[in-house]
């Protein structure tokens, strides 16, 4: 099927396919893969990475025909089959038909399950949600044969790598996992001045999520756990303050700073003397796990940086964070230990590129994820949590220039410090040599594609260039 252009959702990656096609079912994606067998394929969720892990100029295939959920019951409880054009809401609402529950969530719930499986998505206090996937149904071509066949993948080391893959193993038709009994979950929000305070809240709320706010210099607890106590009465309440006030109201008016007034300085004033009485504090609520961890933050384009570093670093990497903010806005001399990094590193040239630039506009979400066995996930490896820090920007999509010099800066600042990974479905400036640092398990991860897809039929260019080192690169 021709095709028009593809725009993904910060619309920072627009391309267009030769072909793009959406077939109805199994049979008829192994005929697309036969007609093509000469040709690059890649496959599309629901566009919402900002990195171009999607992108290809030649053959797209989109799963959103293939969106069934199947659920059987065996000794251990339930078994979720998931057809891999899914949405993440479409799924969560037919679970909770059967009284059953994600085990983990992301912020929303519009990306496909194989999307969300192929990049290692994470929300707060669990793991990433590929950690809980026991098997992948892939669609590749038979290294033997040549031909397009499906492979069940149960075996665990090879799925390591299969359970983020992005992309590079072929096109997910189905993933199976063992969702959760329906639960609910308690929350209240709080402004806490050092990190450690919030951090130490951890113990009581393990789900909690947290937000530090740049100009006021506080820290907003998004506290959580979950509870057998029923649902609140004032809950649906409660989802009506965070829409109206928090999804939309709080966004509209950072919009309206940042893309209407383009001030760099109401951005100040609105954290240090507006944005905190937009928060209901102390307000303890109940709610179904769903609707607690669900925000709409999608309602309005932006884009978005996000870093992983280990429960050790958090604090110097807060502080680093606090103080490239700093830098970015106005120059602010940096402490010596800071300077010494970007000397060490050749990194002057990118600081000063950054200096003055940006003002950043938006709460800085951290959220912790625990540690998995996966190959190439950012949260793979050794015992310690992570903690994913976000930073979004508002900026309409011509005028991100600042906010790109400043992630640039943050980034390889973070990732000399501290060998800091970035999410693959965010916007990302590494390349090759600091995606090879990051991930000791790249090889094997490599030679896992190789035994799916030998003639690397599923890599696109940006994949090719960024984590398989070949010559060739997509411009982001
Ligand atoms: C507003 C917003 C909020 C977000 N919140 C979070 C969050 O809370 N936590 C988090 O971790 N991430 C978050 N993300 C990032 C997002 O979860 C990931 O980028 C995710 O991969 C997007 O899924 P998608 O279905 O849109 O896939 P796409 O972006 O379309 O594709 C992503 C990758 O998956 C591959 N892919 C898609 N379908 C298949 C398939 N069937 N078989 C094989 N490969 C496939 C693509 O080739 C590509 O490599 C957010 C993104 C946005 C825009």
């Amino acid at each position: 099927m021709a095709t028009t252009s593809i725009k993904n959702f910060g619309e920072n990656v627009v391309f267009t396919p030769k072909n793009f096609y959406s077939p109805g079912n199994v049979g008829e994606l192994l005929d697309i893969l036969e007609r093509h067998r000469n040709e690059k394929v890649r496959a599309i969720g629901s566009r919402h990475s900002w990195s171009p892990i999607a992108q290809s100029s030649e053959i797209i295939i989109s799963l959103e025909k293939l969106d069934g959920v199947k659920v059987e019951y065996d000794e251990q409880g339930a078994v979720a089959t998931i057809g891999g054009g899914c949405q993440i809401k479409r799924l969560i609402a037919e679970l909770a038909k059967l009284d059953l529950a994600m085990p983990a969530l992301g912020l929303i719930s519009e990306q496909t399950i194989a999307g969300a499986t192929s990049t290692a998505t994470h929300g707060s206090g669990r793991h990433c949600l590929s950690h809980y996937l026991t098997a992948l149904h892939i669609a590749h071509y038979d290294p033997l044969t040549s031909s397009p066949t499906v492979s069940v993948i149960r075996d665990p080391d090879l799925l390591r790598a299969a359970k983020c893959a992005v992309g590079c193993m072929g096109i997910i038709v189905a993933v199976e996992l063992r969702p959760r009994t329906a639960f609910r979950i308690e929350e209240f929000l709080r402004f806490y001045t050092t990190l450690a305070e919030v951090v130490e809240k951890e113990a009581d709320y393990p789900l909690q999520q947290f937000y530090y706010l740049p100009w006021l210099d506080r820290y907003l607890g998004q506290h959580r756990r979950e509870t057998d106590r029923p649902r609140s009465w004032l809950a649906p309440l409660y989802r009506w303050y965070w829409y109206l006030v928090i999804d939309v109201g709080l966004h509209l008016a950072i919009k309206a700073i940042v893309q209407g007034l383009k001030s760099r300085r109401l951005p100040k004033v609105f954290f240090r003397s507006i944005a905190p009485f937009t928060v209901a504090r102390r307000w303890k609520v109940i709610d179904h796990s769903q609707e607690m961890l669900i925000m709409e933050h999608e309602l309005f384009r932006h884009l978005e940086i996000e870093l992983f570093v280990r429960r050790s670093e958090l604090g110097e990497a807060m502080e680093i964070t606090r103080q490239l903010l700093l830098w970015a806005d106005s120059s602010v001399p940096l402490p010596p230990q800071t300077e010494r990094i970007l000397d060490r590193h050749g990194l002057r040239t990118i600081a000063e590129k950054a200096a003055g630039r940006y003002t950043h506009h938006y709460p800085v979400c951290v959220r912790r994820i625990l540690p998995d066995n996966l190959l190439i996930s950012m949260t793979g490896g050794g015992n310690e949590d992570y903690y994913a820090i976000s930073f979004i920007t508002y900026d309409l999509p011509d005028q991100r220039d600042g906010f790109f010099r400043f992630a640039e800066l943050l980034s390889m600042v973070m990732f000399h410090r501290f060998n800091a990974r970035c999410h693959w479905g965010k916007y990302t400036p590494y390349h090759h040599p600091q995606i090879a640092a990051n991930y000791p398990e790249l090889q094997e991860f490599q030679q896992r594609c190789r035994q799916f897809d030998p003639d690397g039929h599923f890599q696109n260019a940006w994949v090719k260039s960024r984590i398989f080192g070949s010559s060739g690169s997509v411009n982001q």
